[in-house]
């Protein structure tokens, strides 16, 4: 048999409830801040991500899966979502109409990574994106969200790390204090590190190669660099955080994979979630339009990886709701038998209520078994006698208590009960 691809993987119907419940959470958390749904393609022209996510990362340089089409087009499966929601706010104009404009997503993504634990070549990420407010009420209301999801999986020990890596202006000093940092380090730093020291030497802080941490531990930190404006903005950022209740603390080495970021960045971490640990991470990204070639204006977002998620809940072991068997199982005998629990069946669902019936032509007992497998909470007897009284013979599966109740009344008895 043709085996499922390395680094993906199968979602069972067996666990699928989990999902359903991160899924549900994520949208109930974004519908109470207004944030909407946004749905982009699974695949974008190649540029986009060269542009939008940038040629100095990890995601462009190393893990795209990208390929020609037919038509000889260069298209890229998403690696993100930052840079299909940029290209579909702007392409559908969504500045021209209330900002600021607040959407959210849940994609599945996918990076030509070595897959691990937490680390898989399709992924699902749920984040949210607002453009239009440049001023530190939106990160705080951005931060605020990603917090309160986490807080709505009854997570605990996730933590919430922040910095501010500046703007252009403040950066050009900074990385000249790189670059005379690093420049006596780099012959015992990996080749990434040689590469991103040419390129972009901030992100020589976010290398994971020990040798490297190293070194980085003791570089000078852009927080010392911040100009003015920069600074108040962080401060009051962390203002707003802790009049709100959210507990942070400042980490000077985030810098966070991607290049469009400026100002605040931020990342919620866990011992639970594998080698690296970030479940969801984000900042503020004012550059991100303008470096895709548009009118620039401000935003600010962040991504969670869903399979982090799920492996820091069942660390944390927090709550889910169970999952549910269907409401009624309905079990024929003879041939008129089942054709009325067929039909009543129709009934039932057309009120609402879940139910199953037998389509293999089972004995009673084998029925039986098959109802509890599927965790049915009550199951609906129907014989010869059941159909000339006009009643079914209702079992609780939970107490295995029984009682006949009239077909007519069956829908009520089983919504009152369930
Ligand atoms: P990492 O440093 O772990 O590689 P990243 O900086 O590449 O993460 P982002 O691009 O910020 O990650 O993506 C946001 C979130 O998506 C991450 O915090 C993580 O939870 C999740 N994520 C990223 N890559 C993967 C992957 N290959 N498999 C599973 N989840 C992932
Ligand atoms: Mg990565």
């Amino acid at each position: 048999m043709i085996q499922i691809p390395k680094g993906t993987k199968d979602i069972l119907p067996s666990q699928v409830y989990l999902w359903q419940h991160l899924e549900k959470t994520a949208r109930e958390t974004s519908e109470k801040f207004a944030f909407k749904e946004i749905r982009t393609p699974v695949f974008e022209h190649t540029e986009l991500f060269l542009r939008g996510v940038g040629d100095t990362t990890d995601i462009v340089n190393k893990e795209m899966y990208t390929f020609l089409d037919k038509g000889g087009r260069s298209v890229t499966l998403r690696p993100e979502g930052t840079a299909g929601v940029a290209r579909a706010f702007v392409e559908n104009g969504l500045a021209g109409g209330a900002l600021p404009a607040k959407l959210y997503y849940m994609i599945s993504a996918f990076r030509y990574e070595r897959p691990q634990a937490g680390r898989l070549r399709e992924f699902h990420q749920f984040g949210a994106e607002m453009y239009g407010a440049g001023g530190a009420f939106a990160d705080a209301e951005i931060i605020s969200l990603a917090d309160g999801f986490l807080k709505a999986l009854g997570l605990k020990k996730v933590a919430l790390q922040i910095n501010s890596i500046g703007c252009k202006s403040c950066r050009a000093e900074y990385h000249k204090a790189l670059g005379e940092y690093f420049s006596p380090r780099l012959f015992d730093m990996c080749g990434d590190c040689k590469t991103r020291f040419g390129k972009n030497p901030m992100r020589i802080l976010d290398c994971k190669e020990e040798r490297c941490k190293k070194h980085t531990a003791g570089a000078p930190r852009m927080l010392d660099f911040l100009c003015g404006d920069c600074r108040a903005h962080f401060e009051e950022v962390k203002e707003l955080l802790a009049a709100s209740g959210i507990a942070f603390t400042v980490n000077p080495s985030i810098v966070r994979g991607l290049d469009y970021y400026s100002r605040t960045v931020f990342e919620f971490t866990s011992d639970a979630a594998g080698a690296q640990g970030t479940v969801l991470g984000g900042g503020r990204y004012d550059g991100l339009l303008e470096q895709m070639g548009e009118k620039p204006l401000p935003a600010v977002g962040f991504a969670a990886g869903m399979e982090r998620l799920l492996m820091v809940m069942e660390a944390e072991n927090a709550p889910v709701p169970q999952e549910e068997g269907v409401c009624c199982y309905l079990a024929g005998m003879e041939k008129e038998s089942r054709k009325r629990a067929f039909l009543l069946a129709e009934a039932l669902r057309g009120q609402g209520v879940s139910c199953e019936v037998d389509l293999m032509e089972r004995s009673l007992k084998a029925q039986f078994k098959y109802a509890d497998k599927r965790g049915a909470r009550f199951v609906a007897v129907i014989g010869e006698k059941e159909l000339s009284d006009g009643a079914a013979e209702v079992k609780d599966m939970r107490n295995s208590a029984s009682e006949r109740v009239k077909f007519s009344e069956l829908v009520q008895y089983l919504k009152q009960r369930s």
